[in-house]
């Protein structure tokens, strides 16, 4: 009796284990089911690391990524296949980033029910916001430099333009040696994952956080006479600016005066604030993850006043910055940026993608057009708008980024149109390029062009 019991109790075992076994496989394959089928080797779904199924699309309809006769091509224009490739991928699948890594699922159809089978077999078509001359002009206009070109509609969040350079052209990709300095960090997406120092582009957010913490900074006169002294270290300016008002110490770009802002504003109210606008934190892009600024939070009154400045050890992204410029210019309001407008099957019916349009109070209608004032008078007062796109009524701030040793500095400019006809915020970096006026400002400009000569030429 004793021998069936324990042959019972054996069998009961085994049934247990095999239960087990089938109830965590299917747990697995519900959860992990995406991944397996992502896995770059799977010949499902890759070819060469290249996703086979579906198809990405700019905004005005043309293919970015597609298939003809059986083989994948990218856009017939080489420079809008350079300027996107970030964005759709090389071939490889080497771009964390890209829309064919982040969308692959969605790309070749994948479900739970139906794995990768989809009607006609051809994967799903992605549209994407963003515009491809736009794209091209800013991938033209950097000229081999490494660095980032984003640009915004702050009044719908559409990314228009996400270009990230050293880049090359997918459909012919180059042969790179190790170490190979021209094409260092060629499949990082600069605008999204990478941070610099920001230099003066920083007295834009040190100016927004004194609006908001002192009462009378507009009545405050600061008086620059090349350099001031706290905590015992020496803050110097480009210039010997004299006596002047908040909204000229931004125009000039006084160090003195915005050195002594930031120690008024404090480092609590500071952090707040850089937290609040979105320059400290990671943000998703259509699900694409970016990478979150370091800024400081505490330390002596000399970090804080080059905190303030843009020169201590703080980095910044540029799509944030980019983000930043939108809230200022859609009065406080950030319309969150996207990247995906919708996705269809190859029959053009919806997947059921929701685009994730989302927006909400960040910056109180006072505080934003006040920035917004200063930064035009920074343009109509300093840059001069001769340098800018007719009727645009820029309002913008360049940044010079000094970094140690002898390494040139990293050029920004950062900013927006005024002219809600052209609601364009963006900004712009060259790594190591010098002056941010003289090198980053023109490739700003540039863009807007592109983007408001279609917008004319729509209405
Ligand atoms: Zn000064």
């Amino acid at each position: 009796m004793k021998k069936v019991q324990r042959r019972a109790l054996s069998v009961l075992l085994i049934i247990l284990c095999l239960m087990g076994g089938v109830g965590y496989f299917t747990f697995r394959f519900f959860h992990e089911g995406e991944k397996w089928i992502n896995f770059t080797a799977n010949k499902h779904i890759y070819s060469g690391g290249m996703v086979i199924g579906g198809a990405i699309y700019d905004r005005d309809g043309n293919p970015l990524l597609h298939t003809v006769d059986g083989v994948r091509k990218y856009s017939e224009n080489e420079s809008v296949r350079c300027a996107t490739m970030h964005i759709v991928g090389d071939k490889k699948s080497n771009i964390a980033t890209s829309l064919q890594k982040v969308y692959a699922n969605e790309m070749v159809s994948y479900n739970i029910v139906n794995g990768t089978y989809s009607v006609g077999g051809m994967g799903n078509y992605i549209y994407t916001t963003l515009d491809p001359d736009a794209c091209a002009r800013a991938y033209e206009k950097l000229k081999g430099q490494k660095g980032a070109v984003c640009v915004m509609n702050y009044k719908t969040g559409e990314v228009l333009c996400l270009v990230s350079t050293p880049t090359y052209d997918p459909e012919n990709p180059p042969k790179i040696e190790d170490g190979d300095d021209a094409y260092e960090g060629v499949y990082i997406n600069r605008a999204l994952s990478s941070r610099f120092p920001p230099g003066s582009v920083y007295k834009t957010v040190t100016a927004g956080a004194a609006i908001e913490n002192i009462a009378d900074i507009d009545e405050q006169v600061f008086d620059c006479q090349h350099t001031f002294v706290t905590n015992g270290q020496k803050v110097v300016c480009s210039g010997t600016h004299g006596e002047q008002d908040f909204r000229t110490a931004l125009r000039n770009s006084c160090n003195v005066a915005f050195g002594q802002i930031s120690i008024q504003v404090g480092w609590d109210a500071t952090t707040a604030y850089a937290q609040k606008v979105g320059i400290s934190t990671a943000h998703e892009l259509s699900g694409i993850k970016t990478v979150k600024g370091t800024v400081a939070s505490s330390g002596g009154s000399n970090e804080l006043a080059w905190l303030g400045i843009g020169q201590n050890t703080d980095e910044v992204n540029p799509y944030a910055m980019m983000r930043y410029m939108g809230i200022i210019a859609n009065g406080g309001v950030c319309q969150e940026p996207y990247l995906v407008e919708d996705i269809t099957t190859s029959a053009g019916l919806k997947t059921g993608f929701a685009r994730t349009r989302k927006s909400q109070r960040i910056l109180s209608e006072d505080t934003a057009s006040r920035l917004s004032d200063m930064m035009r008078y920074t343009v109509s007062n300093g840059y001069g708008d001769r340098h800018f796109p007719d009727g645009m009524e820029v309002c913008a701030k360049t940044g010079t980024a000094e970094l140690d040793g002898k390494k040139k500095s990293h050029a920004w400019f950062v900013g927006f149109s005024g002219n809600e006809q052209y609601p364009y915020a963006f900004a712009v970096v060259v790594q190591n390029g010098g002056s941010g006026y003289s090198v980053a400002r023109p490739i700003a400009s540039e863009v807007l062009g592109a983007l408001k000569e279609k917008a004319d030429k729509a209405n």
